[in-house]
């Protein structure tokens, strides 16, 4: 637009005050777009003016998430994202035939997270979370380069095997210079009815992670939150209702890492 060569990202920009976290993991299935879906709702829930950038390109899942099927409004050549439980949503689902999948080589995976950061008119927001795909492939590069001031966010089970590559995951923070904000545990243990607790994938998997990359880093990368198997937060995710959130809009006292990271 406008001739330049090369479009400008409002975040980047001086005097932006949008905080900006990429929330990252070693693998999938770990719950990394559940915690974003997640945090997102309660963070709007709390008053905050929230943005998710789904960067999970080919295992984009927030849109259900969150409940939106809406597609991107456009305006003056920009786009307009859709709105779910007072969230801006963009998504590369939006713009695919469902069920197909998305097949893509680097260059086009890096010109798409471009386009959400630059072509979407997100306006002043307090926070834009960006659910990146797991590991460390492009996107998370792409991620890094375009957003340099992101923080991360590293998501984890109590698994070794989990964490092990979660680590790996947040190491990327020291060639790419990004603050790792800290560690969620996620799936910690699954609460019996007599009120005892099943280690369903063992346990110690975020604390591990946390100081490791404290170690590694040189600053205190916290274990932010242990978030247990709940079988509301699965159907939430399902029906596009994040379990964060009661039905009145208000967030519940049990969002934890919400909170932290408010705060
Ligand atoms: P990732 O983004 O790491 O691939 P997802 O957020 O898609 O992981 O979660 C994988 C699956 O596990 C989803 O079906 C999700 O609903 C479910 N899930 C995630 N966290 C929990 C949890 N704490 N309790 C129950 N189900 C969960």
């Amino acid at each position: 637009r406008g001739g330049s060569a090369e479009p400008v990202i409002p975040f980047t920009q001086p005097g932006n005050l949008t905080r900006v976290y990429a929330v990252t993991s070693g693998k999938g299935g770990v719950g990394k777009s559940s915690v974003t879906a997640s945090l997102a709702a309660a963070m709007a829930a709390q008053g905050l003016s929230v943005g998710v950038v789904d960067a999970d390109i080919y295992g984009f899942s927030i849109p259900r998430m969150l409940g939106v099927n809406q597609v991107p409004t456009q305006l003056d050549g920009m786009l307009v994202p859709p709105v779910a439980h007072g969230v801006k949503v963009i998504s590369i689902g939006m713009f695919v035939e469902e069920r197909q999948p998305v097949v893509w080589r680097g260059p086009m995976l890096h010109r798409a997270v471009q386009q959400f950061l630059t072509d979407v008119f997100w306006g002043d927001l307090d926070v834009l979370l960006l659910d990146l795909p797991p590991g460390t492939g492009d996107v998370t590069i792409s991620v890094a380069q375009l957003l340099p001031s992101a923080e991360v966010l590293v998501v984890t089970t109590p698994q070794t095997a989990a964490a092990e590559v979660a680590e790996r995951t947040g190491l990327i923070a020291t060639q790419t210079h990004q603050r790792v904000v800290g560690v969620i545990e996620n799936m910690s243990w699954l609460s019996q009815p007599d009120g005892s607790r099943i280690e369903v994938f063992g346990s110690g998997g975020g604390q591990a992670v946390s100081e490791s990359l404290s170690q590694a880093l040189g600053y205190e990368v916290p274990l932010l939150a242990q978030l247990p198997l709940d079988v509301a937060l699965r159907e939430g995710s399902d029906s596009g209702v994040p379990a964060v959130i009661a039905q009145d809009g208000q967030p519940r006292d049990d969002a934890p890492a919400a909170a932290e990271l408010v705060a």
